[in-house]
């Protein structure tokens, strides 16, 4: 008997973390990596009718396969998409598929039990094997699992139903997710989970895309089809909106739309040299993860690619492109950076970056503090020896450098810098090129601060990633709604840590740039400068906004505003400062809107 959904209007709030409004239809994605498989004792009359529901799932598990490969061809070369080769070839095995129907008719059970018990029986084979290599193999078995338990569902695996501007809500989306995603057909993002600089928030502003994030219930009751209204500036969500609520949002739409026009810059004006009015020079790079980015680097005249968060070349079933593949991108990018220079940061995996893959570090009970990035990396000397030999490669190309992530110790360095230096010997001794690379620390936990003036020995440059020092600095979860209100960029203990490092690289006459969120928020940009940066990095997109504040700007101002927020007790009297000294100083150039804070959960 089917229950009769309440269409009325409903309403959540949840985080902004992007501006826009938009209507449309939602598609809901089912992220992987949860799925809940039951089993159901099944009536005599119904056996034959779940063998036929199996046999519909596997052929749009294959047809949604089919569409990726031919994706991945398009975006990222022909020689990526033969990873989806794999997966077709055990959709398409006759063993699995009529192993799965034996166990439906002799249990009498549902298709995902069914799958369930033959996929775990593979899975224990792969278990036993010896062989790293064909023991990872068993990731295309559970990707695979995962693929047909979501066509069971009957939720669409991304993409095959995203031909139509869709409002995409998931629970949360993986970058691996994300990486999956056709982003012209995405009119908003709607997530139960997140913070202001979660994955989804960081791609959604980096796009220009309305987002609201930490919903907490709303993908429950969201159905794919339903109609919708995001209002990211106010962080509403609004299901089945009501008559009246489409008309205020199409007034408010028209309102919007006849605002004049900012005059846009031409492409000399963005790449001129960017000084502050009393004369300061301000570099101002971009922060690259997906593809659909790196043609913005230079149509926003960024200064070469400041971050390039090489965990989003993994493919959402976690597989790692060999040294060949991963050379072509890294040459890639640093064509498109040209002689401005390419950043490369070691995969960032683990922690929530690569939840459910097969690459994260498995169950850990306090993933943020677990076997994440460069410790990761140091754990898994095979990927890191792949990744740096590309690298290393690449940049006998062009100017690249290597930054290390979630740098908590010198000796994180240290043996970084060996794997590295071992690898140019071992290129060298293969015939292979190796360009030269600076070794940059990230900046983003406080053990790092407190000895930035050890490690700006060890390295060439700092990168200070704010997300995650405020993430570490303030114990809070950058990704949980829950305590999104305690995530205070302006905190003076922040500001004191970024003042640290900034001031540590000056006195070893070492650069640092910034290159979280801060950075591409105007009026936390113009604090970053009173506080001694001169170089940062963020989305491509939000480049022109600051670098019109950064000429705007006297950078004397700023210092001064800056001083007086070190000495402030509390996060509230720093914002307060920067509304006034910032905002009521040059309110054209601080409009009430990208004042702080950042607009959370009211
Ligand atoms: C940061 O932590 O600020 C940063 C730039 O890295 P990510 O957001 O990828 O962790
Ligand atoms: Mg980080």
């Amino acid at each position: 008997m089917s229950v009769k959904r309440d269409r009325s209007e409903r309403r959540w709030r949840g985080v902004a973390v992007s501006d826009g409004a938009v209507s449309g239809r939602l598609l809901r994605v089912h992220s992987g990596g949860r799925t809940s498989i039951y089993r159901v004792k099944l009536e005599d009359g119904e056996v034959a009718r779940e063998v036929r529901r199996y046999g519909a799932a596997v052929r749009l598990a294959r047809r949604q396969l089919l569409a990726l490969k031919k994706r991945a061809a398009r975006t990222l070369g022909e020689e990526h998409a033969y990873i989806f080769d794999a997966h077709l070839l055990m959709l398409e095995d006759r063993k699995l598929n009529d192993d799965v129907e034996a166990v439906i008719r002799s249990e009498s059970v549902n298709s995902e039990w069914a799958v369930k018990v033959v996929t775990d029986r593979i899975l224990a084979v792969y278990e036993e094997i010896k062989d790293d290599y064909l023991r990872e193999r068993s990731s295309d078995v559970e990707d695979v699992t995962r693929r047909l338990l979501v066509a069971l569902s009957g939720e669409s695996m991304l993409g095959r139903r995203l031909t139509e501007d869709a409002v995409v809500v998931a629970e949360e989306l993986m970058p691996s997710t994300l990486a999956e995603l056709d982003f012209t057909h995405i009119k908003a993002f709607a997530t139960d989970v997140g913070g202001w600089t979660s994955h989804t928030a960081i791609i959604a502003r980096g796009l220009g895309i309305p987002a609201v994030v930490g919903l907490r219930d709303f993908y429950r009751a969201a159905r794919t089809g339903d109609p919708v209204v995001i209002d990211a500036g106010r962080g509403e969500v609004t299901l089945h909106p009501a008559h009246e609520t489409l008309e205020r949002f199409a007034r408010e739409r028209r309102v919007a739309k006849e605002a004049p026009a900012a005059r846009a810059a031409t492409a000399a004006e963005l790449r001129a040299p960017l000084k502050t009015r009393d004369g300061v020079e301000v570099t101002l790079r971009a922060n690259v993860e997906l593809p659909v980015e790196y043609d913005w680097v230079n149509r926003y005249g960024a200064h070469g690619i400041g971050l390039f968060r090489s965990e989003f070349l993994l493919s959402h079933r976690g597989s790692v492109p060999n040294e060949d593949e991963q050379r072509e991108a890294y040459e890639a990018l640093s064509r498109i950076a040209g002689e401005d220079g390419l950043t490369v940061r070691l995969f960032d995996m683990g922690g929530d970056k690569l939840t459910g893959s097969r690459l994260d570090a498995g169950e850990e009970r306090n993933p943020a503090l677990g076997l994440r990035a460069i410790r990761f990396c140091l754990q898994r000397p095979d990927l890191l020896r792949t990744q740096v030999r590309a690298v290393l490669r690449a940049a006998a190309r062009g100017p690249i450098d290597l930054v290390i992530p979630m740098v908590s110790d010198v000796t994180d360095v240290r043996r970084a810098r060996e794997v590295i230096e071992d690898e140019r010997a071992r290129l060298g001794g293969e015939g292979k090129k190796a360009g030269p690379v600076r070794v940059g620390a990230m900046i983003e936990v406080p053990s790092a601060v407190l000895v930035a003036e050890k490690l700006a020995r060890e390295v060439d440059f700092f990168s200070l990633g704010t997300n995650d020092l405020v993430q570490y600095t303030l114990a809070v979860d950058r990704g949980n709604d829950e305590v999104a209100g305690w995530f205070r960029s302006l905190h003076p203990a922040v500001l004191i840590c970024i003042r640290r490092a900034l001031e540590a690289a000056a006195a070893a006459g070492i650069r640092s740039v910034v290159c979280g969120e801060m950075a591409a928020s105007p009026a936390y940009a113009a604090v970053l400068l009173g506080l001694g940066a001169r170089e940062l990095s963020m989305a491509p997109t939000a480049i022109p906004r600051v670098r019109r504040t950064v000429a705007g700007l006297e950078l004397g101002e700023a210092e001064r505003v800056a001083k007086e927020c070190l000495e402030c007790a509390t996060a509230d009297e720093v914002e307060e400062l920067v509304r006034v000294g910032l905002g009521g100083r040059w309110p054209n150039l601080f409009p009430k809107e990208i004042l702080p804070p950042p607009k959370t959960k009211g």
